[in-house]
């Protein structure tokens, strides 16, 4: 059990309280009201029937989104006033653009490399990529996986054993009063975590999308010069390996960005009310509450490793896999015996501090935590 973690108070007093260290955030200007916790998904459903209406997005994935969205905003039981505060909206998306301005001016020389890289590979995009596209293959892995959860956590709930409940549920103690609620918490972090993470997914397909318009509108093509095509197998041997090395290379910068952004919208109350306060319902979270991030929060954080996203597209759905097994999920296992899950975990109790993805940046900037390691009680 988690009894032997400090207290919140504790945790505080222990915590740096001068002022943020130059860097640890994104500064932004200006001022929102506060509230409206369903904000952000607000303007990402506008977002998303502006593309669906230019047939950016599929009808498919614009009703499944959508039908998502709706399930989750009808599971929440809070009043309508703390889910949309409408004329708090227009403050709040000025703040958040700032951060997204900044987030990318970080990542500006990533994707001027990757841009230089994607003109060397591009011709072995077909070759080396299969036909499905990296979204469906990552949706459905995370659909299968957190379907997976849910029918567990269901029958759990509702007719399965004491002992069953204690081991699948309980014992995580997940946002936990009554069974109902946490049945109710259990659906409504499915269906949220459908729509933000629809965004993560197309990390892939937005990028490389992108470069191609860009090299197209901009009428690049290296093999149009003749030294290019004599040395196309070289150049494209050491555009791909570098691309793999990508994923590598962009580790420091995307745990930096991730930090700031998250420790600017934990600053920033009209920003943590509107984008960030919703992934925090999960107290004591489950795996199934790692997908409650707002799809603006998702747009910034993915979207600041450029590089690494030009590999061939089941190399990253792999490579995806690999860091939610291994991070994203077990984090936010409350309970779990894992010392790399408990930096998160102890972010989720006690809120002011562990935002790194890794303990790195809240070492550099004065906001780790090392939480006793909790034992399994009875
Ligand atoms: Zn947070
Ligand atoms: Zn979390």
């Amino acid at each position: 059990m988690l009894e032997n973690l400090k207290s919140p108070e504790d945790a505080l007093e222990e915590l740096p309280q001068a002022a943020v260290p130059v860097g640890a955030i994104y500064q932004t200007y200006g001022s929102a009201r506060r509230g409206g916790e369903y904000n952000s998904h607000l303007v990402f459903s506008v977002i998303l029937i502006v593309l669906a209406a230019t047939n950016i997005v599929s009808l498919f994935w614009f009703a499944w989104v959508t039908l998502c969205l709706v399930a989750s905003l009808l599971l929440d039981q809070r009043p309508w006033q703390r889910k949309v505060a409408l004329t708090a909206l227009p403050g709040q998306m000025g703040l958040y653009l700032q951060v997204l301005g900044r987030a990318f001016l970080n990542t500006l020389p990533h994707y001027g490399i990757g841009f230089g890289l994607y003109l060397c590979i591009y011709p072995l995009r077909e070759r080396l990529n299969l036909p499905l596209s990296s979204l469906f293959m990552l949706y459905a892995f995370y659909m299968v996986l957190r379907m997976g959860y849910v029918l567990v956590y269901t029958y759990a709930l509702t007719v399965g054993s004491r002992r069953l409940q204690l081991r699948v549920f309980h014992e995580q103690r997940a946002n936990l009063r009554t069974p109902q609620t946490a049945l109710r918490h259990v659906w409504w972090t499915y269906f949220l975590g459908n729509v933000g993470l629809f965004v993560k997914c197309s990390i892939q397909v937005i990028t490389i999308g992108g470069f191609e318009m860009l090299r197209q509108q901009a009428g690049l093509d290296l093999y149009a010069v003749a030294w290019c095509v004599e040395h196309a197998n070289f150049i494209q041997g050491v555009g791909l390996a570098l691309s793999v090395l990508g994923i590598l290379f962009s580790i420091p910068l995307s745990t930096k960005v991730y930090y700031r952004t998250h420790r600017t919208f934990h600053t920033c109350k009209p920003l943590y009310d509107s984008i960030h306060a919703i992934h925090h319902r999960g107290i004591l979270p489950t795996p199934l509450d790692s997908g409650t991030i707002s799809p603006l929060e998702f747009i910034i954080t993915d979207m600041s490793r450029p590089v690494a996203l030009l590999i061939p597209n089941w190399v990253f759905v792999l490579n995806e896999i690999v860091v939610a097994l291994l991070g994203h999920l077990p984090a936010h296992t409350s309970g779990t015996l894992r010392k790399v899950a408990q930096h998160h975990l102890a972010h989720h109790k006690f809120v002011v501090c562990n935002f790194g993805l890794l303990p790195k940046n809240d070492e550099r900037w004065g906001t780790r935590f090392v939480p006793n390691q909790p034992s399994r009680g009875k």
